[in-house]
Protein backbone atom coordinates (compact mmCIF):
# COMPACT_ATOMS: atom_id res chain seq x y z
CA UNK A 1 0.00 0.00 0.00
CA UNK A 2 1.08 3.68 -0.90
CA UNK A 3 1.88 5.51 2.18
CA UNK A 4 0.07 9.17 1.43
CA UNK A 5 2.52 11.51 3.07
CA UNK A 6 -0.50 13.87 4.98
CA UNK A 7 1.57 17.32 4.87
CA UNK A 8 -1.69 19.38 6.71
CA UNK A 9 -1.21 17.03 9.80
CA UNK A 10 2.15 17.21 10.03
CA UNK A 11 1.50 20.99 9.39
CA UNK A 12 -0.63 20.54 12.52
CA UNK A 13 1.72 18.67 14.82
CA UNK A 14 4.18 21.30 14.31
CA UNK A 15 2.11 24.01 15.15
CA UNK A 16 0.74 22.27 18.08
CA UNK A 17 4.49 21.27 18.79
CA UNK A 18 5.26 24.89 19.33
CA UNK A 19 3.26 25.61 22.24
CA UNK A 20 5.73 24.28 24.58
CA UNK A 21 8.77 26.85 22.99
CA UNK A 22 6.11 29.67 22.85
CA UNK A 23 5.43 29.50 26.69
CA UNK A 24 9.27 29.19 27.43
CA UNK A 25 9.09 32.54 25.73
CA UNK A 26 5.55 34.04 27.35
CA UNK A 27 7.66 33.02 30.77
CA UNK A 28 10.78 35.40 29.74
CA UNK A 29 8.01 38.39 28.77
CA UNK A 30 8.41 37.64 24.89
CA UNK A 31 6.22 37.27 22.01
CA UNK A 32 7.83 36.57 18.88
CA UNK A 33 7.28 39.02 15.97
CA UNK A 34 6.93 38.24 12.24
CA UNK A 35 7.14 41.18 10.13
CA UNK A 36 6.32 40.93 6.15
CA UNK A 37 6.76 43.32 4.16
CA UNK A 38 4.79 43.73 0.45
CA UNK A 39 5.73 45.83 -2.33
CA UNK A 40 3.55 44.30 -4.56
CA UNK A 41 0.18 44.35 -5.96
CA UNK A 42 -0.22 40.59 -6.94
CA UNK A 43 -3.12 39.02 -5.99
CA UNK A 44 -1.20 35.83 -5.22
CA UNK A 45 1.49 37.25 -3.59
CA UNK A 46 -1.39 39.53 -0.95
CA UNK A 47 -2.99 35.67 -0.53
CA UNK A 48 0.68 34.56 0.64
CA UNK A 49 0.85 37.42 3.25
CA UNK A 50 -2.63 37.30 4.76
CA UNK A 51 -2.24 33.32 5.10
CA UNK A 52 1.54 33.77 7.07
CA UNK A 53 -0.33 36.69 8.99
CA UNK A 54 -3.40 34.58 10.20
CA UNK A 55 -0.54 31.24 10.38
CA UNK A 56 0.93 33.68 13.09
CA UNK A 57 -2.19 34.43 14.82
CA UNK A 58 -3.32 30.91 15.43
CA UNK A 59 0.07 30.32 17.29
CA UNK A 60 0.30 33.57 18.85
CA UNK A 61 3.18 35.13 16.91
CA UNK A 62 2.54 38.70 16.25
CA UNK A 63 2.68 39.73 12.87
CA UNK A 64 3.34 42.86 11.81
CA UNK A 65 2.21 43.96 8.23
CA UNK A 66 4.25 46.44 6.27
CA UNK A 67 3.56 47.39 2.65
CA UNK A 68 5.30 49.61 0.13
CA UNK A 69 3.98 51.33 -2.77
CA UNK A 70 5.54 48.89 -5.63
CA UNK A 71 6.26 52.50 -7.61
CA UNK A 72 8.24 53.93 -4.48
CA UNK A 73 11.99 53.88 -5.04
CA UNK A 74 13.51 50.76 -3.69
CA UNK A 75 15.27 53.06 -1.52
CA UNK A 76 12.02 53.39 0.56
CA UNK A 77 12.00 49.03 0.96
CA UNK A 78 15.38 49.35 2.58
CA UNK A 79 14.94 52.00 5.09
CA UNK A 80 11.90 49.91 5.59
CA UNK A 81 14.20 46.68 6.44
CA UNK A 82 16.94 48.85 8.12
CA UNK A 83 14.33 50.24 10.25
CA UNK A 84 12.83 46.35 11.11
CA UNK A 85 17.09 45.44 11.69
CA UNK A 86 16.90 47.95 14.13
CA UNK A 87 13.62 47.06 16.09
CA UNK A 88 14.09 44.92 18.87
CA UNK A 89 10.45 43.36 19.21
CA UNK A 90 10.51 41.96 15.34
CA UNK A 91 12.01 38.67 15.38
CA UNK A 92 11.77 38.11 12.04
CA UNK A 93 11.69 39.39 8.51
CA UNK A 94 10.14 38.33 5.59
CA UNK A 95 10.31 40.46 1.99
CA UNK A 96 7.42 38.68 0.17
CA UNK A 97 9.22 38.30 -3.38
CA UNK A 98 9.09 38.83 -6.18
CA UNK A 99 9.61 42.59 -6.39
CA UNK A 100 9.51 45.03 -8.83
CA UNK A 101 11.64 44.96 -11.26
CA UNK A 102 13.69 48.15 -10.31
CA UNK A 103 14.31 46.70 -7.44
CA UNK A 104 17.56 45.10 -6.59
CA UNK A 105 16.47 41.15 -5.35
CA UNK A 106 19.92 40.63 -3.96
CA UNK A 107 20.30 43.48 -2.11
CA UNK A 108 17.44 43.08 -0.22
CA UNK A 109 18.65 39.14 0.73
CA UNK A 110 21.75 40.91 1.94
CA UNK A 111 20.05 43.84 3.42
CA UNK A 112 17.70 41.23 5.97
CA UNK A 113 19.96 41.24 9.08
CA UNK A 114 21.13 37.35 9.12
CA UNK A 115 19.81 37.07 12.26
CA UNK A 116 16.06 38.22 11.41
CA UNK A 117 15.97 36.33 8.12
CA UNK A 118 13.50 33.51 8.65
CA UNK A 119 13.50 32.94 4.93
CA UNK A 120 17.13 31.58 5.37
CA UNK A 121 18.06 33.27 2.35
CA UNK A 122 20.91 35.77 3.47
CA UNK A 123 24.02 34.91 1.79
CA UNK A 124 25.11 34.11 5.46
CA UNK A 125 22.64 31.84 6.18
CA UNK A 126 23.02 29.73 2.73
CA UNK A 127 26.75 29.73 3.73
CA UNK A 128 26.27 28.26 7.11
CA UNK A 129 23.50 25.63 5.82
CA UNK A 130 25.99 24.66 3.43
CA UNK A 131 28.90 24.47 5.52
CA UNK A 132 26.58 22.34 7.64
CA UNK A 133 25.90 24.03 10.70
CA UNK A 134 22.15 25.94 9.96
CA UNK A 135 21.16 28.92 11.17
CA UNK A 136 17.65 28.99 9.81
CA UNK A 137 16.91 25.91 6.65
CA UNK A 138 14.95 27.42 4.24
CA UNK A 139 10.85 26.52 5.09
CA UNK A 140 10.54 23.97 2.07
CA UNK A 141 13.29 22.12 2.39
CA UNK A 142 13.05 22.11 6.01
CA UNK A 143 9.04 21.26 5.96
CA UNK A 144 10.54 18.40 3.66
CA UNK A 145 12.83 16.96 6.00
CA UNK A 146 10.25 17.14 8.83
CA UNK A 147 7.43 14.93 5.82
CA UNK A 148 10.15 12.17 5.55
CA UNK A 149 10.92 11.70 9.40
CA UNK A 150 6.98 11.26 9.41
CA UNK A 151 6.82 8.59 6.86
CA UNK A 152 9.88 7.37 8.81
CA UNK A 153 11.91 7.53 4.93
CA UNK A 154 15.36 6.48 5.97
CA UNK A 155 17.97 9.08 3.82
CA UNK A 156 21.48 7.65 4.72
CA UNK A 157 22.79 5.76 1.83
CA UNK A 158 19.73 6.74 -0.54
CA UNK A 159 20.10 7.52 -3.44
CA UNK A 160 18.30 11.04 -3.75
CA UNK A 161 17.30 13.02 -6.83
CA UNK A 162 15.68 16.33 -6.64
CA UNK A 163 14.63 17.92 -9.73
CA UNK A 164 15.22 21.58 -10.01
CA UNK A 165 17.80 23.80 -8.75
CA UNK A 166 16.04 27.07 -7.50
CA UNK A 167 18.02 29.20 -4.50
CA UNK A 168 14.91 27.94 -2.54
CA UNK A 169 13.96 24.54 -2.89
CA UNK A 170 16.44 22.93 -4.95
CA UNK A 171 19.64 24.08 -3.87
CA UNK A 172 19.22 23.76 -0.18
CA UNK A 173 16.86 20.41 -0.11
CA UNK A 174 20.23 18.77 -2.45
CA UNK A 175 22.57 20.29 0.50
CA UNK A 176 19.97 18.92 3.27
CA UNK A 177 19.81 15.51 1.70
CA UNK A 178 23.61 15.79 1.56
CA UNK A 179 24.39 16.70 5.18
CA UNK A 180 26.10 14.32 7.46
CA UNK A 181 23.22 14.23 9.56
CA UNK A 182 20.09 12.02 10.80
CA UNK A 183 18.03 13.52 7.93
CA UNK A 184 21.34 13.69 5.37
CA UNK A 185 23.32 11.32 4.32
CA UNK A 186 21.77 10.34 1.24
CA UNK A 187 23.23 10.24 -2.10
CA UNK A 188 21.95 13.07 -4.30
CA UNK A 189 22.07 13.89 -7.77
CA UNK A 190 20.38 17.85 -8.56
CA UNK A 191 19.02 17.82 -12.17
CA UNK A 192 17.77 20.88 -14.03
CA UNK A 193 16.52 21.87 -16.88
CA UNK A 194 19.43 20.91 -19.04
CA UNK A 195 19.81 17.63 -17.62
CA UNK A 196 19.88 14.92 -20.21
CA UNK A 197 18.05 11.77 -19.80
CA UNK A 198 16.08 12.72 -16.88
CA UNK A 199 14.09 9.40 -16.49
CA UNK A 200 17.49 7.30 -16.28
CA UNK A 201 18.40 9.55 -13.02
CA UNK A 202 14.74 9.80 -11.51
CA UNK A 203 14.22 5.70 -12.12
CA UNK A 204 17.54 4.87 -9.88
CA UNK A 205 16.19 7.07 -7.12
CA UNK A 206 15.05 6.35 -3.76
CA UNK A 207 14.12 9.27 -3.07
CA UNK A 208 12.33 11.90 -5.95
CA UNK A 209 12.00 15.64 -5.10
CA UNK A 210 9.92 17.50 -7.86
CA UNK A 211 10.60 21.45 -7.77
CA UNK A 212 10.28 22.43 -11.59
CA UNK A 213 7.51 23.66 -12.06
CA UNK A 214 6.17 21.79 -14.66
CA UNK A 215 3.24 20.44 -14.22
CA UNK A 216 3.01 16.65 -13.96
CA UNK A 217 5.89 16.08 -15.52
CA UNK A 218 7.13 13.15 -13.44
CA UNK A 219 4.76 10.25 -14.49
CA UNK A 220 5.11 6.29 -13.01
CA UNK A 221 7.04 5.09 -15.93
CA UNK A 222 9.97 7.68 -14.56
CA UNK A 223 9.68 5.91 -11.21
CA UNK A 224 11.49 3.11 -9.40
CA UNK A 225 9.14 0.51 -7.32
CA UNK A 226 8.66 1.80 -3.25
CA UNK A 227 10.30 4.85 -4.02
CA UNK A 228 9.32 8.04 -2.23
CA UNK A 229 7.79 10.95 -3.97
CA UNK A 230 7.62 14.65 -2.69
CA UNK A 231 6.07 16.45 -5.14
CA UNK A 232 7.16 20.42 -4.09
CA UNK A 233 5.08 21.95 -7.52
CA UNK A 234 2.27 24.30 -7.32
CA UNK A 235 0.90 24.82 -11.00
CA UNK A 236 -1.99 26.24 -12.12
CA UNK A 237 -3.57 24.45 -14.85
CA UNK A 238 -7.13 25.47 -17.21
CA UNK A 239 -9.70 22.91 -15.84
CA UNK A 240 -13.46 22.98 -16.23
CA UNK A 241 -13.78 24.07 -12.32
CA UNK A 242 -15.67 27.11 -10.91
CA UNK A 243 -12.72 28.96 -11.20
CA UNK A 244 -11.74 27.59 -14.42
CA UNK A 245 -7.84 26.00 -13.34
CA UNK A 246 -6.78 23.28 -10.61
CA UNK A 247 -3.66 23.06 -9.16
CA UNK A 248 -1.39 20.36 -9.72
CA UNK A 249 1.58 18.97 -8.95
CA UNK A 250 5.26 18.48 -11.47
CA UNK A 251 4.27 14.84 -10.30
CA UNK A 252 1.35 12.77 -12.09
CA UNK A 253 -0.09 12.00 -9.23
CA UNK A 254 -2.35 8.86 -10.14
CA UNK A 255 0.47 6.52 -11.89
CA UNK A 256 3.15 7.55 -9.89
CA UNK A 257 0.97 6.45 -6.40
CA UNK A 258 1.27 3.17 -8.51
CA UNK A 259 4.75 2.72 -8.75
CA UNK A 260 5.55 4.64 -5.05
CA UNK A 261 6.18 3.55 -1.72
CA UNK A 262 5.03 6.79 -0.10
CA UNK A 263 4.11 10.26 -2.26
CA UNK A 264 2.81 13.86 -1.16
CA UNK A 265 -0.41 15.43 -2.73
CA UNK A 266 -0.67 18.59 -4.33
CA UNK A 267 -2.48 20.49 -2.23
CA UNK A 268 -2.06 18.93 1.41
CA UNK A 269 1.56 17.73 0.71
CA UNK A 270 4.66 20.04 0.72
CA UNK A 271 2.50 23.82 0.85
CA UNK A 272 1.64 23.61 4.26
CA UNK A 273 4.71 22.13 5.58
CA UNK A 274 6.30 25.30 4.22
CA UNK A 275 3.91 27.85 6.23
CA UNK A 276 4.69 25.60 9.15
CA UNK A 277 8.30 25.91 8.71
CA UNK A 278 8.13 29.73 8.58
CA UNK A 279 6.30 29.59 12.20
CA UNK A 280 9.15 27.28 13.64
CA UNK A 281 11.68 29.58 12.48
CA UNK A 282 10.34 32.74 13.71
CA UNK A 283 9.64 30.82 17.33
CA UNK A 284 13.42 29.85 17.06
CA UNK A 285 14.96 33.78 15.94
CA UNK A 286 12.90 34.96 19.10
CA UNK A 287 14.63 32.50 21.37
CA UNK A 288 18.18 33.39 19.76
CA UNK A 289 17.00 36.96 20.05
CA UNK A 290 15.70 37.01 23.41
CA UNK A 291 18.03 34.22 24.92
CA UNK A 292 15.65 31.79 25.93
CA UNK A 293 16.08 28.39 25.51
CA UNK A 294 13.34 26.94 23.38
CA UNK A 295 12.26 23.48 22.62
CA UNK A 296 11.27 23.47 18.83
CA UNK A 297 9.40 20.25 17.19
P1 LIG B 1 12.15 27.98 -10.13
O1 LIG B 1 11.42 28.29 -11.40
O2 LIG B 1 12.96 29.00 -9.46
O3 LIG B 1 13.12 26.75 -10.43
C1 LIG B 1 12.71 25.66 -11.19
C2 LIG B 1 13.88 24.74 -11.42
O4 LIG B 1 13.44 23.63 -12.16
C3 LIG B 1 15.02 25.37 -12.20
O5 LIG B 1 16.22 25.12 -11.50
C4 LIG B 1 15.02 24.64 -13.53
O6 LIG B 1 16.35 24.38 -14.01
C5 LIG B 1 14.31 23.34 -13.21
N1 LIG B 1 13.54 22.86 -14.35
C6 LIG B 1 12.67 23.57 -15.11
N2 LIG B 1 12.17 22.79 -16.10
C7 LIG B 1 12.75 21.58 -15.96
C8 LIG B 1 12.65 20.37 -16.66
N3 LIG B 1 11.85 20.24 -17.73
N4 LIG B 1 13.41 19.32 -16.26
C9 LIG B 1 14.21 19.43 -15.18
N5 LIG B 1 14.34 20.57 -14.46
C10 LIG B 1 13.62 21.62 -14.85
O7 LIG B 1 11.06 27.35 -9.19
P2 LIG B 1 11.00 27.14 -7.59
O8 LIG B 1 10.79 28.44 -6.95
O9 LIG B 1 12.10 26.26 -7.15
O10 LIG B 1 9.62 26.33 -7.51
C11 LIG B 1 9.43 25.09 -8.16
C12 LIG B 1 7.99 24.68 -8.04
O11 LIG B 1 7.68 24.51 -6.68
C13 LIG B 1 6.97 25.70 -8.55
O12 LIG B 1 5.85 25.00 -9.06
C14 LIG B 1 6.58 26.46 -7.31
O13 LIG B 1 5.28 27.01 -7.40
C15 LIG B 1 6.61 25.37 -6.29
N6 LIG B 1 6.87 25.78 -4.92
C16 LIG B 1 6.11 25.22 -3.97
C17 LIG B 1 6.34 25.49 -2.65
C18 LIG B 1 5.50 24.81 -1.63
O14 LIG B 1 5.47 25.24 -0.49
N7 LIG B 1 4.83 23.73 -1.97
C19 LIG B 1 7.35 26.37 -2.26
C20 LIG B 1 8.15 26.92 -3.27
C21 LIG B 1 7.90 26.60 -4.59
Amino acid sequence: MTEIIDGDAVAAEVRTGLADAMDALADAGATPCLATVLMSNDPASETYVSMKHSDCEEVGIEARDYEIDPEAPADELYATIDELNADPSVHGILVQMPLPGHVDEREVLRRVDPAKDVDGFHPENVGRLVAGHPRYKPCTPHGIQKLLASADVETEGADAVVVGRSNIVGKPMANLLLQKSETGNATVTVCHSRTEDLAAKTRAADIVVAAAGVPEMIDGEMLSEGCTVIDVGINRVEADTEKGYELVGDVEYESAKEKAGAITPVPGGVGPMTRAMLLWNTVKAAGDAEGVAVDLP
